[in-house]
Order: structure tokens, then sequence, then C-alpha cells
């Protein structure tokens, strides 16, 4: 489950509320939006008052994603959401239950005149704590694991020391008995990180319009121009994109990343012909494959682990030969919100996904290195019905309540 920030607008001062997957501030007073950005990851404070006592952070990591397993003829998958201490003082509880859930947080400044208890977690512990907790459901050893549209962030929990009790500065309740007192978390004060949220304006780097986005958005768009853009250490970038032709009045515009890869590891193909061959597909080869390149076809937007594969597995495969336009939707475009470097990062489960004969290939997947070329964003029309918009020559549909549940992964 997701959380709120409050933060101020950086150009009216006005509080605004932000959901956890929001990427822009949007202030509903100045009407100003601005792209959030963070130079490492986000870090969040948990609120409290506790007026003339020493604060001291005691760091919790935080990861929300997708884990994806590749095992005997199957792939398994679960969405994580796990918060846990990220220091060597046991003392503290191992997580914070549902508080970040409950209580509106704010990001720590580089004015925070509270200490700051070193983290001894890095992202690649936490990652190993994910790998404990997806490999447990699964009863044989796998052989391929891939995280997808993750998020690592640290929230820090407000504590102080009075008489050789340790209390929560949240709920001013006693956590422990410290024989020692404060001199027991002294030795692990760090250096303020001196961490702050960067904003990017949302102004076109190319004509200098205001950008279209939704505020879980991660692909920002130009009416004026016709460009996308992508946030990158701090600056916007260009994306390529483009529209499918045939749309009408009850279209949605899904986003898809469309990734050209080769692989010569492993499993290899080099043009779409040799990934049919190569995962043993019942289709006959026509000539012209032999000459087509290999793009996986990734849906940008978040959304159940199944739908996601399903989607990504049926459209890599078709290698549907659209027509399409330079065009951007202005209307009717479904926000892109999985960023290219995550869509890479789901191209091996994809390749799993498709491969008919498993239990010989699953093995060869960690050897796979894909080399990854050209990308577009394409947006392609689904019609909508009752439940459900349908993509009519790809015969493939989406439930709408999925792609509503999708914005809150
Ligand atoms: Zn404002
Ligand atoms: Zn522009």
């Amino acid at each position: 489950m997701g959380f709120v920030v409050e933060h101020e607008c950086p150009q009216c001062g006005a509080p605004v509320d932000l959901e956890e997957t929001h990427r822009i501030l949007r202030c509903p007073y100045c009407e100003v939006k601005n792209l959030l950005f963070a130079r490492d990851m986000f870090r969040f404070v948990l609120p409290y008052t506790a007026p003339g006592k020493d604060i001291l952070y005691a760091p919790y990591m935080r990861f929300k994603g997708v884990a994806y397993l590749c095992k005997d003829i199957a792939i398994s998958h679960r969405i994580v959401d796990i918060t846990r201490l990220g220091t060597p003082f046991t003392v503290l509880p191992m997580s914070l239950g549902f508080r970040p859930q409950t209580l509106k947080m704010r990001f720590i400044t580089p004015h925070d005149t509270s200490s700051f208890l070193a983290s001894s977690v890095t992202g690649e512990d936490i990652l190993n704590v994910v790998g404990q907790h997806t490999s447990a459901f699964v009863s044989t050893r796998f052989v391929y694991r891939a995280y997808v549209g993750e998020v690592f962030s640290i929230i820090y929990l407000p504590i102080f020391v009075e008489k050789n009790m340790l209390y929560d500065a949240v709920t001013h309740e006693c956590i422990a008995f410290l024989p020692d007192g404060q001199v027991h978390l002294d030795s692990a004060v760090a250096d303020n990180p001196r961490w702050q949220i960067s904003f990017i304006a949302t102004m076109c780097p190319n004509c200098g319009w205001d950008l279209d986005g939704e505020r879980d958005s991660v692909v920002l768009t130009c009416g004026n121009c016709n460009s996308a853009w992508e946030a990158s250490n701090g600056r916007l970038i260009p994306v390529t994109c483009k529209t499918v032709i045939g749309g009408n009045d009850n279209t949605i515009y899904l986003p898809f990343w469309k990734i050209n890869a080769t692989s010569y590891q492993g499993l290899e193909f080099g043009t779409y012909a040799d990934y049919i061959r190569t995962t043993n597909q019942p289709r006959v080869i026509q000539q012209e494959w032999e000459h087509m390149e290999m793009s996986f076809w990734v849906p940008a937007f978040k959304i159940r682990p199944r739908i996601f594969l399903h989607l990504s597995k049926h459209m890599t495969l078709a290698q549907q030969d659209f027509e399409t336009k330079e065009k951007i939707p202005t209307v009717s475009a479904y926000p892109v919100t999985l960023p290219l470097s995550e869509a890479i990062q789901s191209m091996k489960v994809t390749l799993a996904d498709s491969i008919m004969n498993k239990r010989t290939c699953f093995p060869l997947l960690p050897q796979v290195d894909l080399t990854i070329g050209e990308a577009t964003l394409l947006y392609i029309p689904f019609h909508e019905t009752g439940y459900e918009i349908i993509q009519e020559q790809m015969c493939v549909s989406v439930n709408k309540k999925a792609l509503e549940f999708g914005r809150l992964l």
C-alpha cells in the first residue's frame, strides 16, 4: 500500500498532498506543475512533535515492485511491498507496521536539525531480503529472477532517548530500555545526508510550452511541438514516440515500449524469425521474418503482473506491422507510468514466457545477455466496450478495473 506525502509548492508555498507513486507536483492554487526528482532515492520522515527533545532519525528501507521468478516450467510473480529496519540496532522495531499508510509524511530537508543514524543496509541488501521473501513462495530452485517497476526509498522513524529509555517520537511510546542511555546510539550517528528533493520545471526543452502529464506520468508530452520527454539524472531527455493509426471517438491510446533487442548467448536470436525458432513457436516462418528486426513490446504502464506478462508475450510474438504516424495523441492517451529502464528489466521474463520448451530452455536464461537497440514509445488504440478496452487487430483486451488498480501499484 502506498502513502501520502505533504510538500510545499515550490512556486507559491501552498501545501500539496502527493501519493507515493506521484512524480508530478501539481499545485491546486497556482496551477504550476513540477516534476519530482531525487538524486538517489526518495527519503521521507514520519510526522512528529517532540519539543525540546534531541531527535534521532532511524532509517527504514522500503521496496515496492513486482518480482518474477522462472523455475521448472513456469513463471511465478508477486507484488512486493516491504519496509525493513535499516540499522543494526535491533532494539528498534523491524518494521513500521501500518504507520506510513495512516500518517502523512514529509520529505527530509538539508535543514533538518535531527541526528541521522547510519544506514547499514544497501539497495542490494534489501533486494536480498526481497529475494528471501519471494523465493519462499516457490518450492523448488529458480533459475532466473527479475524485479520490475521497483521503487527504493528510505523512511525515517524519529526517536529520542530520555532517562535510559528509548521513545518513538511519533507515538511517544517507550520502545526499549538502554542501560547506557544515549551513548548506545551515539556511535551510529552519521553525517546529515543533506538530502533534498529536486524539481524540474515541466517546460518543453524544445519550445518552452507547458508539458502535459498526469501526476504519476514518467513521460511528459508537448502538445505544441509534438515531442515526448523522460526525466533522467535531473534533466529531460527526448523520447521517440509514434501513434498507431486507427482511433475513433471511443479510443483510449495505451502506451507500449517497443524495444529492439538481440541475444547471442544462451538463447540466440538476431531477427524475428530466429526468435520464433528459438522459442519453438508452432508457426510457419515467413520469408520476410528472416530480415525483420526483433522487438519486445512491453506495456509502458503498471498493471497486475499476470496481465503485464500476457500483454507483453502476446504482442512480442505477434510483432504486428502497424501503420503509424509521428503525431502524439493529445486526448485519451493513457499515462506512461513504467519508465523505459524498468521495461528493459522485464524483457528476459517475456522471453522466458514465450519459450514453448521451458524445461530445456529455462536453465539457459541466466546466460542470455540481451543487446538493447532502439526504443520507441508506441501509442496503440484500444476501443472501449462495457468493462474492457479492446485492440481489434491484435485480439487483446484489458479490463478497465485492472488499469485503475495498476495506478496504485
Ligand atoms: Zn503553488
Ligand atoms: Zn514543445
